[in-house]
């Protein structure tokens, strides 16, 4: 899916606390079963009142405090469309009052919508129906690009990981449909007929018959299989070795040697870089071997298809319903949002700056930015201890890793300074002719462009690649930053009304393991500035490998529901993070004289978490981070205060022994 994509690549250039990981049944049953004590299963003990009372929304794959709160960010934005729709007033035009309530009377008129079919996008469409050899297929995938629709040769903007202070070009594999994870495992293969079937309806939805479109549809997949199969992993992802690959102008010709590459390039205004990056060389290598006259009409589906796929929930009711209906089958939902809900979050994904400036002015509380930043002094202050403790570290390594802290980047709230992408976005008010897929093609040309500029014009170290409305965090180890959007300073993770040990628990817990990110298995290998240059001495990374090793192997002896075993090695930076966190907010906690209680049953709550069957496979195929009740008990499991606050012994299930215990950053000497 392109979502999965999309967070792919998020994970390139940083490392995101995203919405994370799963329950067992046992947990979205709680009610029905006997709870856990805490030295037992402390996620089950700590979480059981609270999962017993709540349910997964009809409308959605779990239920999480991500959930939860950005159900209420968007109940406070709802109430700000409702009151610029229903004011009566006109707004000055490219204001963004005018441009939200505008672009929303468009997604809301769905009787306007289903009149106006897919006109907008058929010219796009049609170029790339009539194309009549590779070269005119090419023209009709680069007018597509244009605006923003590069789903074959895809590439985007990234700081170099060589030099922080340029940027540029990645290509990455395609659009994969449903992913890579799914498509190759056997016990996915109900979703993968169910996607080729999704496949099908949008190709008689666009005008083909029935087994027309069978056979196209079977044919796509097997294209985009065939290029899934040579696609990175994401943990590979992480790993700049693999994904890092510099070409030359010429190389790169040569690599997508079957087209007018050099042609492409101009059309892109890409054709005088310095150098380029692969990403994915053996999945476009496969891309490459498949651009043929012959293979000429799968091409020219897959391209329809996704480009239908992605317009799909600004077009007719009946393609956003056939996608919505394929979304609902991959998370296990049954029931589907409403039109206003729908047409609201299109409309705040496609404005979402816009959103962004108004929330942080209304609903950011100024005051939880100084009591943040004064958390995270006393927390890297707290990490340099640490480091600076460990007896296989050498002085030298010790002052680089002491630098990385010193100099690290934090960002709270919201921007200094505001993108500057609102001037350029505008929209048509349906009474001066705009619909609203003629705004949305209009929109997200001018991103593609302002995207472009923004590249032409270089690094941007104010950037953010959050908004201020979204319920997450990040480390950006190319800016060496740590980034959290006013919308997570909330309880559970941060309120003033709770103890300071709850505090350091959930924000504090969430501060730690971003800051963690600059030395888990792929940050250690950048430096204070964001380059990949390799600080350690051989001896030091051979070490941390072997801890590494560790961390894998600890992670592979838990399991989910189901039986099925964590995958030690995809969430291995995660698990970094999350050890590295404990452990420091434990000593803060100590030496603050906080109760170690509070932290540990924070840190539980923040991952209480229900979720379907469905969604809890997905985790276990894609998501880099251990399922919740894993985050929660494997780390504190491997936290020697946690013992003594729970008088855990020998015996417990939560009990493992000393030697046994895992973390990058011991306490004690090096086991
Ligand atoms: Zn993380």
């Amino acid at each position: 899916m392109k979502n999965n994509k999309a967070i792919q690549k998020l994970a390139l250039v940083m490392v995101v606390l995203v919405l994370v990981s799963l329950t067992g049944c046992a947990n979205s049953q709680a009610g029905k079963t006997i709870k856990p004590s805490e030295s037992a299963d402390f996620y089950g003990a700590i979480n059981y009142d609270l999962l017993a009372e709540k349910t997964i929304p009809a409308t959605e794959g779990e239920w999480d405090y991500f959930y939860e709160l950005d159900e209420k960010t968007t109940g406070q934005l709802q109430g700000i469309v409702s009151e610029l729709s229903n004011s009566g007033k006109t707004y000055p035009q490219g204001s963004s009052e005018q441009k939200i309530s505008d672009l929303y009377a468009c997604a809301i008129d769905l009787d306007a919508r289903n009149a106006q079919g897919l006109t907008a996008v058929t010219p796009y469409l049609e170029k790339i129906e009539s194309a009549r050899n590779l070269d005119e297929y090419l023209e009709g995938l680069s007018d597509l690009s244009a605006i923003g629709q590069s789903s074959l040769i895809r590439y985007g903007y990234y700081q170099d990981d060589m030099n922080s202070e340029a940027l540029m070009v990645g290509f990455e594999s395609m659009d994969a449909l449903i992913g890579k994870e799914y498509m190759e495992d056997p016990s996915m293969q109900e979703y993968c007929d169910a996607y080729k079937g999704y496949i099908q309806d949008m190709l008689v939805l666009s005008g083909e018959d029935k087994e027309t479109a069978g056979k196209n549809a079977e044919a796509v997949y097997a294209f985009a299989s065939a290029v899934a199969a040579q696609a990175l992993s994401p943990e590979e992802f992480y790993d700049p070795e693999r994904y890092y690959n510099v070409y030359s102008y010429d190389q790169l010709l040569a690599l997508y040697g079957n087209i007018n590459m050099a042609k492409y390039l101009e059309t892109q205004g890409l054709g005088s870089e310095d150098h380029y990056v692969v990403f994915e060389v053996e999945a476009i290598k496969q891309i490459n071997a498949m651009l043929t006259e012959e293979n000429l009409p799968v091409l020219k589906e897959y391209t329809k298809f996704v480009v239908l796929n992605d317009l799909a929930d600004y077009a007719p009711v009946a393609y956003r319903d056939l996608k919505l209906e394929m979304a609902m089958k991959l998370d296990g939902s049954t029931e589907k949002k409403t039109d206003q809900r729908l047409a609201f979050d299109e409309v705040e994904s496609l404005l979402e700056w816009e959103f962004g400036k108004i929330y942080a002015e209304k609903y950011f509380n100024e005051k939880a930015k100084q009591d943040i930043k004064t958390m995270v002094a006393t927390i890297i202050e707290e990490y340099k201890a640490i480091i600076n403790a460990q007896d296989w570290m050498s002085p030298a390594t010790k002052a680089k890793a002491t630098l990385k802290l010193d100099t690290m980047d934090l960002k709270i709230g919201y921007p200094d300074q505001w993108p500057t992408i609102g001037d350029t976005l505008q929209v048509t008010a349906p009474q001066d002719g705009g619909t609203y897929l003629s705004n949305t093609l209009a929109l997200m040309k001018a991103t593609r462009q302002y995207d472009y500029d923004e590249y032409k014009k270089g690094v941007n170290r104010e950037q953010w690649y959050m908004t201020p409305q979204e319920v997450n965090a990040y480390y950006n180890p190319a800016n060496n930053e740590i980034v959290f959007p006013a919308a997570i300073l909330q309880a559970p993770y941060f309120d003033e009304n709770q103890s300071n040990g709850q505090n350091l628990g959930g924000i504090g817990a969430v501060i730690a393991h971003e800051i963690s990110h600059a030395f888990d298995k792929s940050g250690s290998l950048y430096d204070e500035k964001g380059n990949y240059n390799v600080w350690w001495t051989e001896a030091e990374y051979q070490k941390y490998d072997e801890l590494s090793q560790k961390i894998i192997d600890y992670y592979g002896n838990y399991t989910i529901s189901t039986g099925e075993p964590v995958n030690g090695t995809l969430t291995l930076s995660e698990n970094i993070a999350d050890l590295g966190a404990l452990t420091t907010v434990t000593a803060v906690a100590e030496k603050q004289g906080e109760s170690l209680t509070d932290v540990y049953s924070n840190w539980a709550t923040i991952w209480a978490k229900l979720s379907t069957p469905d969604l809890e496979k997905n985790y276990l195929l894609t998501d880099v981070h251990a399922p919740a009740p894993v985050r929660v008990n494997a780390v504190l499991s491997s936290i020697d205060a946690f013992y003594d606050s729970y008088g855990i012994k020998e015996g417990d299930k939560m009990y493992v022994a000393p030697d046994n215990r895992v973390a990058i950053w011991q306490t004690n000497a090096t086991k």
